[in-house]
């Protein structure tokens, strides 16, 4: 029964939630070619996000098929945001905005609801609710809470003993914080990292057409091939080569004095900052830029290897 119940309360809120959510993800859908990605990011993440995520530790008991439908949402916002391709890989676009995934930080909230009762942040009749905490000097068991114990799969997922779950199963250092504060900043260095500035730099057109070729999804051959809309995921040029982003950007023989052009500037740039170019100038620079250049470096790398793309007119 209770299981019934916690799996019609989840669905009926999803399916609301839900409506909402797409209804509003199609008013930034509408301006995905006028608003840079840094705007439609910070639509929704203001907008939209908050309303999938309400009430997040409790539905997050509802079955996946349910849970699913949030996620498809989200991976249609990303789409939008970064400009992808349908059966785009989602787990590349979240790698791209540096996004844990919605069940990551439904984890996440459920640890910090927790962390916020062991805190003592909450009203004392929630704590007293709460199983054996252990506050041992053992370091295995230090911090943890006694397992609530039951055979159904239902009440194993609410929010209770799934909270618990997870909060065991952190590292000790972590269980042994001794604020809320400190805890939810530990988390956030765990699940949260810092996208490099410069991802948003470009023109609208031209910044999706970097984008693509970081997560994968660009139109070069091996990209369609992959997802079966290419028969082929050689390059035209007749090499023999694997069009992938390394080869149009580095290796292609054709656009040849575009591509030197762009090589040219990168590497009067490194031998100007005293850096080794024979070290550095690889792929991964051209298309993530590197932690030793400083902003505006990396922003005139991103613009060289735009004009690139612009001049090749690989992508018209
Ligand atoms: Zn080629």
């Amino acid at each position: 029964m209770y299981g019934y119940l916690l799996t019609c309360i989840g669905k009926k809120h999803i399916e609301e939630v839900s409506k909402k959510a797409r209804q509003r993800l199609g008013c930034i859908q509408r301006h995905k070619y006028r608003l840079d990605r840094k705007s439609l990011e910070q639509c929704y993440i203001t907008f939209i996000r908050p309303i999938l995520e309400y009430g997040n530790v409790l539905f997050d008991a509802a079955d996946k098929q349910y849970l699913d439908i949030l996620t498809d949402i989200e991976k249609e916002a990303l789409r939008v945001i970064l400009g992808a391709r349908q059966r785009s890989n989602l787990d590349a676009m979240y790698m791209e905005v540096s996004w844990p995934s919605l069940e990551q930080r439904r984890e996440n909230q459920k640890i910090v609801t927790l962390g916020k009762i062991v805190f003592n942040n909450f009203p004392p009749y929630l704590i007293r609710d709460l199983p054996t905490f252990y506050s041992t000097s053992r370091t295995v068991r230090k911090n943890t809470f006694a397992i609530p114990k039951s055979n159904h799969e239902y009440y194993s997922k609410s929010f209770v003993p799934s909270s618990i779950e997870l909060w065991n199963n952190l590292p000790s250092e972590i269980r042994c914080l001794n604020s809320h504060k400190a805890l939810k900043a530990r988390l956030k260095a765990k699940y949260y990292k810092k996208v490099p500035t410069y991802f948003s730099y470009g023109t609208r057109s031209l910044n999706i057409l970097h984008t693509k070729l970081r997560i994968g999804c660009s139109d070069l051959n091996s990209d369609k091939y992959l997802i079966g809309v290419s028969d082929t995921d050689l390059c035209d040029c007749g090499g023999g080569e694997v069009e992938n982003a390394k080869h149009f950007l580095l290796e292609c023989g054709t656009n040849l004095v575009a591509k030197v052009t762009m090589l040219d500037s990168i590497t009067d740039l490194l031998h100007d900052r005293g850096l080794d170019n024979d070290n550095l100038l690889d792929i991964d620079l051209l298309l993530y830029g590197s932690d030793l250049l400083s902003y505006n470096d990396n922003v005139r790398i991103f613009s060289f290897v735009h004009t690139f793309i612009k001049d090749s007119k690989r992508f018209q």
